[in-house]
C-alpha cells in the first residue's frame, strides 16, 4: 500500500489528537504503529481508515484521496476491513452471522454467497466448529479471530487492527498474533497499533513511533528497534522492553 499523509490536524475539544502529523511511505505491506498511550495511534488508524476526518491536512490511501464527503468516505471504508480492541461481535448473533451480516447488508452479497463466503473465512482460521456458537460462548481469542474472519471475508484492500491483542490473555495473544502473521504472508495489506514489541518487529515492514499527535519516526523494524533516532522513541522503548 501507499500513503500520504500531510501534515494532519485532529482535535477533540482541546485536545489535539493528531498535530501536523506526516507519512510517506511509497510501497509498505504491514504498517505497524507504537507508542506511549494517548499519543494518537487510535485517531491516525481510524483517520486513515476512513471511520474519522482530518481537521486540516491531507491523507492519501493508494489511489484514494480520503475527502470530507460522506459518500465517498463510506464507499473507501466498504474497501477496508476493521478490527478493534473488544467488542466487536454482535453478541445474539453466531459466529457465521456474524460474518454473512455485513456481507449481506454492507456488501450486497446474496445469502447463499454470504455463506460461501463465511464458511471458507472459518475454514481458513480453523473455526468452522465454532461457527453455530454465540460469542459468549467462545474464548476472547476465538472471538478476536473471528472478527478477523469476519474482517477479510469480503477480502478488503486494507485491513486495520486497532490493538486487537490487548483485551487477551498471553496464550489467547499467542493464537491471535499467528493469524495476523498469516494473513500478512498471504499478502494482505495490514495497519495495525500494539503494544506487543515482539510482534511488532517481527510481522511489521515498516514500524511507525506516533508520539503526541506527531509521527516521530517510521522505518523498518531492525532499525527502529536496534537504532532509535529520537529521544523520545529511544526512552519509550527503555522503558518497554526493560521487562
Ligand atoms: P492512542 O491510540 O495512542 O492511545 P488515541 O488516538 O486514542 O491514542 O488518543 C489521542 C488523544 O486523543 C488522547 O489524548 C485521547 O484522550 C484523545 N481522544 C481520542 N479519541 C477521542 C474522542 N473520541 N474524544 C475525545 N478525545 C479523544
Amino acid at each position: 500500500m501507499k500513503l500520504e499523509v500531510d501534515r494532519v490536524t485532529k482535535r477533540y475539544g482541546a485536545t489535539r489528537a493528531l498535530d501536523g502529523l506526516s507519512l510517506h511511505l511509497a510501497s509498505a505491506r504491514v504498517l505497524v504503529l507504537i507508542g506511549p498511550s494517548g499519543g494518537g495511534k487510535s485517531t491516525l488508524l481510524r483517520l486513515l481508515g476512513g471511520l474519522e476526518t482530518a481537521d486540516e491536512g491531507s491523507v492519501q490511501v493508494n489511489s484514494h484521496q480520503l475527502v470530507a464527503s460522506a459518500t465517498a468516505l463510506q464507499s473507501y471504508r466498504r474497501k477496508n476491513g476493521f478490527l478493534f480492541q473488544q467488542f466487536n461481535l454482535f453478541p445474539h448473533l453466531s459466529a457465521k452471522r456474524n460474518i454473512t451480516l455485513p456481507l449481506e447488508k454492507v456488501h450486497g452479497h446474496t445469502p447463499e454467497k454470504a455463506r460461501e463466503l463465511a464458511e471458507q473465512a472459518l475454514r481458513r482460521f480453523g473455526l468452522l466448529e465454532h461457527a453455530d456458537k454465540l460469542p459468549s460462548q467462545l474464548s476472547g481469542g476465538q472471538q478476536q479471530r473471528v472478527g478477523i474472519a469476519r474482517a477479510v471475508a469480503f477480502s478488503p484492500e486494507v485491513l486495520f487492527l486497532d490493538e486487537p491483542t490487548s483485551a487477551l490473555d498471553p496464550e489467547m495473544t499467542a493464537e491471535v498474533l499467528e493469524l495476523i502473521q498469516e494473513l500478512a504472508e498471504a499478502g494482505q495489506d495490514i495497519i495495525l497499533s500494539t503494544h506487543e514489541m515482539g510482534f511488532a518487529r517481527a510481522v511489521a515492514d515498516q514500524v511507525a513511533f506516533v508520539a503526541a499527535g506527531k509521527i516521530e519516526e517510521c522505518r523498518p523494524p531492525s532499525e527502529l528497534f536496534d537504532a532509535p533516532e529520537s529521544a523520545i522513541c529511544r526512552r519509550f522503548l527503555s522503558k518497554v522492553m526493560r521487562y
